[in-house]
């Protein structure tokens, strides 16, 4: 009965150890695969004056900070 027991454990314990090598693996692929939160939140920048977030590359820098290159800026 003890030798079973023994058996168990030692199971268990390789079971354990497979578990906590796979979760380091997957929590190193997807700190890999992810994109970078700070480089996508700094490209999008919030127009001055209508308060609209857009992309980087759509605003114009005007004094204080961004604006929408959009015509309609202002009617909003
Ligand atoms: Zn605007």
């Amino acid at each position: 009965m003890a030798k079973i027991i023994a058996w168990l454990i030692v199971i268990f314990v390789v079971l354990l150890a497979l578990r906590l090598v796979n979760a380091r693996n997957a929590a190193a692929r997807r700190r890999a695969q992810a994109p970078d939160a700070g480089s996508t939140a700094a490209q999008t920048v919030r127009c001055q004056r209508c308060g609209v977030f857009l992309p980087r590359s759509d605003a114009v820098t005007v004094s204080g900070g961004f604006a929408c290159a959009d015509a309609r800026c202002d009617q909003r």
